[in-house]
């Protein structure tokens, strides 16, 4: 074979390449239209029932106890000889720096909704992450089986809060009993799924008198909003010249490629209308790996190019002819299969037994076995092409985020940003001899799980696990038993406050030490002052003419950083602060880094006794969901709990409160709404922003803390 066939095969086989996320409100479907489609692609040959926990994605057991997908592993299946990588997406919003990666490696997304809330701010929340990494969605409106379902008002309310222009391209028949199939308005035909064969096959035929004239309509109305985003259509409407199907298409696959408009399908994955058409829809609109622009990264080794000592940036074609470059998105343990390392592979190509650098570490990798990945199960392959997906064995010390490389060719990809974690609690083998086995399986679920951490707490030996919110660690938990058969206790969860500085203050600090032979010697003026919440920390060099020699300026920051671990009031972490060193002197002989250190850390020192400090505790925002009939209990409970009510959106007979509520508020929550609406509510909340502890609270948690 010749270069050139290689590559043009190559090229095919990557056109032929769909990445793609399946993303959705809790409880719209997303589960039952992922089994869906890979029953239909026959990647599974039965459809498990949700409601009874046996499903293909949701493997954990825990996963299928709680009914949520927590883990995002990505599945292979085909369609019309294309290959489909469904990665999965968390629903939950504890887990939403999961969703946040998998954003990073997908390509397009098919969003999900249910005809009967519509459009929910969850939904919102993961649109506008869709937005801000320009990923091109579909939609399926979901639920139509159920009476009181909106398809019209669903696709309106996506114009109005996702700001976004729906591209309908079926209609239903009716909602509830009348649904008797989607009218697809290409086509113009009425589509019918055979429930016999659990809808494997489906029927097309004319579309009945009655919903002619609508499906008309609805058809110019297609048009005429491609039109609005696409030149080829609006001149042939302009014209009033016959457009083809297939440049009906083309042009719906310009606009959803460009994030002008999104293609809408509806049906019931449940009643199994429906969705052929969405993995079509895929094939069809959705980019392959070579549609997308060329990827950023940071060069490594060059020497650090401009003024400022920022390194360059560089950029990778999603090309096989480019040097490698792939993304580590996920890291799971299992017992079984051991340690996988999920990648996503933007250029060149990455094989077997090859030598890969790890441009996040420095190190030099050997890839060992490289897998497809099928739910639980997978396929040995030698190679991963331009834009695949798939898992590695081996590589110990690749993490999640890490940047694998050409070694002749390094490049840094952006990091995966992780909020830190907001709560803490204490973990203690049940024996001495569990210990390591505890600490073992610690390592391992934290190497996994980015927004978990361990430590060991130096004052008490104890060791400290830490995440993003009860939930979080009581899986966390789960896990640790089941999984890997520890015996171990919790302590109660903690809420991981902070601390700061609430006025600016300007401090001189001169640390001089003379005890014979060399002294110590550093003299420093910074001035410390208060930042915007959640802001990093900004250190700003203002040191002119060289009164501190340049070498000693990082160890002054180094100083305060150090400083900043333990604040003035209980001595937790300092945030929000920004310190600008800008005189001082230094000694020819007595100053040394550790000298500056120590100042820039006694400087800090000094300001914590005389600016007033403030105790921040992180704030969750989410929302509850409930029957009409408990919304005032729920409401009363909510202002014990310092609880912001934001919001209350009705449907139906369903109620939606959107919430702010401090987290040290929410400890035990699901026990107490359980009790308040007999179960029949649910919630669910997400850290959103560090606040100022209330005074009266401060002084309780202060004592507590004494
Ligand atoms: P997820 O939380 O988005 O993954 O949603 P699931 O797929 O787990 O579905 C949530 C609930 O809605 C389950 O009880 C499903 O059986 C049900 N469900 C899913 N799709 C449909 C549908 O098309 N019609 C109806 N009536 N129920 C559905």
């Amino acid at each position: 074979m010749t270069q050139a066939t290689l590559t043009k095969e190559t090229a095919r086989f990557i056109e032929k390449l769909r990445n793609i996320g399946i993303v959705a409100h809790i409880d719209a479907g997303k589960t039952t239209t992922t089994e869906r489609i890979l029953f239909y692609s026959g990647r599974i040959h039965e459809i498990g029932d949700i409601d009874e926990g046996d499903t293909e994605m949701d493997w954990m057991a825990q996963e299928r106890e709680r009914g949520i997908t927590i883990t995002s592993a990505a599945t292979l299946t085909e369609w019309r000889d294309h290959r489909i990588n469904i990665i999965d997406t968390p629903g939950h919003v504890d887990f939403t720096a999961e969703v946040e990666r998998s954003l990073r490696v997908l390509d397009g997304v098919v969003a999900v909704f249910s005809g009967v809330d519509m459009v929910e701010s969850q939904t919102e929340k993961v649109w506008r992450q869709a937005d801000k990494y320009a990923i091109p969605r579909i939609a399926f409106i979901n639920k139509l089986d159920r009476p009181g379902a909106q398809f019209d008002r669903t696709v309106e309310m996506m114009e109005e809060r996702l700001a976004t222009t729906p591209l309908p391209l079926q209609i239903p028949t009716g909602v509830g009993e009348e649904l008797t199939g989607m009218i697809d308005l290409l086509h113009m035909k009425l589509l019918t799924w055979d429930p016999s064969t659990k809808g494997l096959e489906y029927e097309t035929s004319e579309v009945p008198e009655e919903h002619r004239e609508r499906a008309e309509q609805m058809r110019t109305k297609l048009i005429e909003s491609l039109a609005e985003v696409d030149d080829e259509i609006m001149e042939k409407y302009l014209g009033d010249e016959a457009i083809a199907i297939d440049e009906i298409k083309s042009a719906i696959r310009r606009a959803t490629l460009a994030n002008k408009g999104v293609p809408v399908l509806g049906g019931t994955a449940l009643k199994n209308v429906g969705v052929q058409p969405i993995v079509d829809a895929i094939v069809d609109y959705l980019p392959s790996p070579l549609d997308l622009p060329p990827i950023k990264g940071l060069s490594t080794d060059q020497p650090k190019s401009d003024e400022d000592g920022a390194p360059q940036e560089i950029f990778r074609q999603p090309s096989p002819e480019d040097p490698l470059t792939a993304l580590a998105f996920k890291v799971v343990t299992d017992e079984y299969a051991g340690r996988l390392v999920y990648v996503r592979v933007y250029s060149g190509r990455l094989e077997e037994g090859s030598y890969v650098y790890n441009a996040s570490t420095g190190k030099r990798e050997r890839v060992g076995r490289i897998f497809q990945m099928h739910a639980d199960k997978r396929e040995q392959v030698g190679f991963l092409e331009t834009g695949s997906i798939g898992a590695l064995v081996g590589p110990k010390e690749v993490t999640t985020g890490d940047t694998l490389c050409d070694p002749e060719h390094p490049i840094l990809l952006e990091k995966i940003d992780f909020p830190e974690p907001v709560i803490f609690a204490a973990v203690e083998p049940k024996s001495d001899a569990e210990e390591e086995r505890l600490n073992q399986a610690l390592g391992k679920l934290a190497q996994e799980d980015p927004t978990f951490r361990v430590n060991v707490d130096e004052d008490t030996n104890q060791t400290i696990i830490a995440g993003m919110g009860e939930l979080h660690l009581d899986i966390i938990f789960d896990r640790l038993q089941r999984e890997f058969k520890t015996q171990a206790t919790m302590g109660s969860p903690q809420v991981a406050y902070k601390e700061a500085l609430m006025e600016p203050s300007d401090v001189e600090e001169k640390f001089v030490k003379q005890t014979g032979g060399r002294g110590q010697f550093a003299h420093v003026y910074v001035n410390f002052e208060p930042t915007e919440r959640g802001s990093e920390f900004e250190f700003a060099n203002e040191i002119r003419g060289g009164v501190i020699p340049r070498e000693y300026i990082p160890s002054v920051e180094a100083g305060i950083r150090e400083a900043m671990g333990s604040g003035p009031l209980a001595g937790y972490p300092v945030v929000d602060l920004k310190a600008t060193l800008y005189d001082g002197s230094s000694h020819p002989v007595d100053s040394s880094e550790n000298a500056f250190k120590t100042a820039g850390a006694r400087a800090l020192r000094k300001a914590f006794e005389r600016a007033r400090a403030e105790l921040l505790e992180p704030v969750m925002e989410g929302e509850i969901v409930t029957p009409t009939e408990y919304i005032g209990d729920i409401v009363g409970d909510l202002h014990t709990r310092r609880a912001e009510v934001k919001a209350f959106d009705i449907h139906g007979n369903t109620q939606i409160i959107s919430v702010s509520i401090p987290l040290a508020e929410t400890f035990g929550y699901a026990t107490i709404l359980r009790s308040l609406t007999q179960g029949r509510a649910t919630y669910q909340f997400k850290f959103s922003h560090y606040d100022v502890v209330p005074s009266h609270i401060k002084e309780a948690v202060l004592e507590g803390k004494a």
